[in-house]
């Protein structure tokens, strides 16, 4: 990898991930080829010229350190984030959030870029792999010569094109008076990868290989009466969900179809599909309940759990309201929510190495979206780590990976973390499940939560400032 020369990087395209590359890399005296499609070439979603483009909300979230949004936002900071201090610059009221004159902030980074005295901003679509130190950051909606050249480099079958993402709940929220901790059947299985049966609809739910040591006797489930279940698939069915962007085909398949299709379908459908109760005995009752939403461990902390099968594309609120119809989800702080749209992304934990490379292709890296994440704000760090890594590299000196503790590395261990064989990789944003769990303070039974955030967001600043300062004195 050191015997690389450092005469030039290319960077291709110019969105959240590849503006923040190009920047860093320049900014470590490298000579970047920053190219950028646009105008020659656009995707459905891009209407401007400018790189650093928002394609949908001007909202980068919330800027509270003690979210995970804002707790991202600051380790960025931090670490000289080029994309943020355009953002701040150009900030527009909007309450807790880092919101964005939109025109302001693509110019801000176009200018940046395109002045930088180390950076040559190409304007062309390119439809072929260069063959020296390459950041591939061209975005979910990757497609065309260049799509298939990708695809074909992984090896066929390993690039996505939709994601479908099951919401996740945080573990101390689930009330454990309604569900009980069981596998179907009672079977064991040596890893939560090989245990999800195709009949589950669960294909493409959000896993992470970090839950791999977990037994499948660690599944919740959460009970549902008749009358309830009842209700909830009303409720389902009533339910409002977000619309598919135009260039979206609402193709499913059947065994990832998300819950209000099944819902639709017929009332006994869901309680055939992912809430089905069978094998399932509680021991309150000693019977299997009426139906069940059964929880999976989404990391090795088991801090954090996904409803296994439960995809959809009911807007965020209605799942709010809709899941808490679930007794033992009624009071639940929910991680993430559920959806599903068109997402290009790689099966980063089998075909990348520790520093975003191809395994098989050591001189290409993959930054952003691509690498499954999902987020301008984590877009923007995949970009900057993927472009601290190669100049790391490129010097000699491989960069020790950030922390566990802080977002920067949680996001790290979710692209990188190694999966079960059959557990498909799906992309996430960034959520406390990301982190390692804070002690409890000693005698408390029941941890306060805004005590738990505290800590878990002190513990990751002061982590990643000392990370910072190790591998990157001057940011
Ligand atoms: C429709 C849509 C709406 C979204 N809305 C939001 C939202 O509201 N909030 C949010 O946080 N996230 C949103 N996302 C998800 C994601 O955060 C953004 O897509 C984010 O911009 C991804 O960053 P990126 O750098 O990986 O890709 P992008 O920002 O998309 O950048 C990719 C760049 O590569 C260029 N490019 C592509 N192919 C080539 C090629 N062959 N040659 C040269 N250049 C090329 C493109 O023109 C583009 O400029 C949305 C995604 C989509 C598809």
């Amino acid at each position: 990898m050191t015997s690389w020369s450092e005469s030039e990087v290319t960077v291709v395209g110019g969105g959240m991930a590849g503006s923040e590359a190009a920047w860093q890399l320049a900014e470590r005296g490298l000579r970047v080829a920053l190219i950028e499609q646009k105008p020659v070439e656009m995707s459905p979603a891009h209407q401007t010229p400018l790189c650093g483009e928002l394609v949908c909300s001007n909202s980068l979230r919330s800027d509270d350190v003690a979210t995970p949004a804002g707790l991202l936002k600051h380790e960025l900071r931090a670490a000289g984030s080029m994309v943020i201090a355009c953002a701040d610059q150009h900030r527009v009221p909007a309450g807790a959030a880092l919101a964005v004159d939109r025109f302001g902030f693509g110019r801000a980074i176009t200018a940046r870029l395109a002045l930088h005295p180390n950076i040559r901003l190409e304007r062309r679509r390119l439809d072929e792999l260069p063959a020296g130190p390459t950041i591939l950051a061209t975005g979910p909606l990757t497609g065309g010569p260049l799509g298939e050249v990708i695809r074909r480099e992984l090896g066929g079958d390993r690039m996505y094109f939709y994601d479908a993402i099951a919401p996740i709940v945080s573990a101390d929220s689930i009330d454990m008076d309604h569900a009980f901790k069981s596998s179907r059947w009672g079977k064991e299985s040596p890893a939560l990868g090989d245990a999800a049966p195709a009949s589950d609809g669960e294909a493409g739910e959000a896993g992470d290989g970090a839950a791999l040591a977990a037994p499948e006797g660690d599944y919740i489930n959460c009970t549902l009466s008749k009358d309830q279940y009842v209700a909830f698939v009303e409720a389902v069915n009533a339910g409002r969900t977000v619309m598919p962007h135009e260039f979206e085909e609402p193709r499913y398949f059947e065994s990832c179809l998300p819950i209000e299709v099944m819902a639709e379908r017929g009332r006994d459908v869901l309680r055939f599909g992912p809430m089905r109760p069978v094998g399932l005995t509680d021991p309150k009752t000693g019977r299997w309940p009426y139906a069940v939403v059964q929880l999976r461990p989404e990391n090795r902390y088991l801090t954090a759990y996904n409803l296994v099968g439960f995809q959809t594309r009911l807007a965020y609120p209605e799942q709010q309201r809709i899941f808490a119809m679930i007794p033992a989800l009624a009071n639940a702080e929910w991680l993430r929510f559920g959806s599903i749209h068109r997402n290009t992304y790689v099966d980063a934990p089998r075909l990348l190495g520790p520093a975003f490379e191809l395994k098989s292709r050591p001189a290409l890296r993959f930054a952003g979206l691509l690498t499954g994440v999902e987020g301008y704000i984590e877009s923007t760090a995949m970009g900057l780590l993927s472009a601290w890594m190669l100049a790391a590299e490129l010097r000699g000196a491989p960069l020790p990976v950030p922390p566990p503790t802080t977002m920067f590395g949680g996001l790290y261990h979710h692209v990188t973390a190694p999966r079960g064989p059959k557990d498909r990789y799906a992309p996430t944003n960034v959520n406390f499940g990301l982190l390692p769990p804070v002690d409890m303070p000693p005698g408390q039974k029941k941890f306060d939560k805004a005590v738990k955030k505290q800590r878990l967001v002190e513990r990751a600043l002061a982590d990643q400032r000392a990370w910072v300062d190790a591998v990157c004195p001057a940011a």
